[in-house]
């Protein structure tokens, strides 16, 4: 009677055991073919609509600064700006934006690349450089912090299929101490031809000076009064032909012009030049990314 009731017990929690064990293996083939789904969709989705990564670089980076003037400091000016084009662009759903830095610091992502790939950004640098300058000696060269970080970031972006990359900066040369006449106005830097990107990089900078012709005037200052100049060693947009997408620099203008000075007339200046500077991303893309 005894050994009767232990393998009833027995026989219960077997089929106990079973029950749950099968209903939870149905449970999860659906979780799973439910999860399937999703997923095809997911993939479906992000392959039909390809989206287009802009990067967007507000120049310099605190402590080690770039231009400043009478409390301004150009790395805080060009995150200002940086964060109102962002602003608009991300309201695009066929954009991805990316940002450098934000008011949060630096894009872990970059900034961890590159503290974790100096030896290979070097290396990928000096190859470029070898070829670039058809020297068949191996000129191995050290970067400093700065070259680093901006190669490092070339590198980061043409690792992770960055399509356009906007530079943002505040002129402040040349600047004559003590003359009374300051210079004015925008200026656009491409890389010339020795790199790939020249191309793109110059019908970029031609769609972005013809929207801030809208809102400002080319500088009046000499050698950037053309309006775009051309720099083959500007890391920022490709020197060494270490970048394959359209790169330009905007110096958006002399950070001592009397609008930059009072809050109210440099933040209508940023409204208006985020605009111009979104439209012109968005043309380009559109004439030269989505065909
Ligand atoms: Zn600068």
């Amino acid at each position: 009677m005894k050994e009767k009731f232990i393998f009833g017990t027995l026989i219960f929690f077997a089929v106990v055991f079973i029950y749950i064990t099968f209903s939870y293996h149905v449970f999860s083939i659906k979780k799973i073919d439910n999860g399937a789904t999703v997923l095809t969709t997911i993939a479906t989705t992000t392959s039909d609509i390809k989206k287009i990564k802009v990067l967007i670089v507000p120049g310099h980076e605190p402590g080690f600064g770039g231009a400043w003037y009478r409390g301004l400091k150009e790395e805080d000016l060009t995150l200002s700006l940086a964060k109102k084009i962002q602003g608009i662009l991300i309201n695009n759903p066929q954009l991805d934006v990316v940002m450098l830095r934000d008011d949060n610091g630096w894009n872990y992502d970059i900034s961890n690349y590159i503290t974790t790939n100096k030896i290979q950004i070097e290396d990928w640098v000096n190859k470029h450089k070898n070829i670039t300058q058809n020297t068949h000696i191996y000129n191995k060269q050290k970067l400093l912090h700065i070259p680093l970080t901006l190669y490092g970031t070339n590198k980061w972006a043409d690792e992770n299929n960055i399509d356009i990359i906007l530079n943002i900066h505040f002129n402040s040369n040349p600047k004559i101490i003590g003359q009374a006449r300051y210079y004015k106005g925008f200026t656009i830097y491409t890389t010339g031809n020795k790199s790939s990107n020249s191309t793109s990089s110059k019908i970029f900078a031609a769609d972005m000076m013809y929207e801030l012709l809208k809102i400002e005037n080319k500088s009046n200052a000499p050698k950037e009064d053309t309006g775009v100049v051309v720099d083959q060693d500007l890391i920022a947009v490709g020197s060494n032909n270490t970048l394959s997408v359209p790169s330009i620099i905007v110096e958006y203008a002399y950070i001592y012009e009397n609008f930059m000075q009072a809050t109210s007339t440099r933040n209508s200046f940023f409204e208006k030049a985020a605009l111009s500077t979104a439209t012109a991303i968005e043309n380009y893309i559109a004439n030269k990314l989505n065909k």
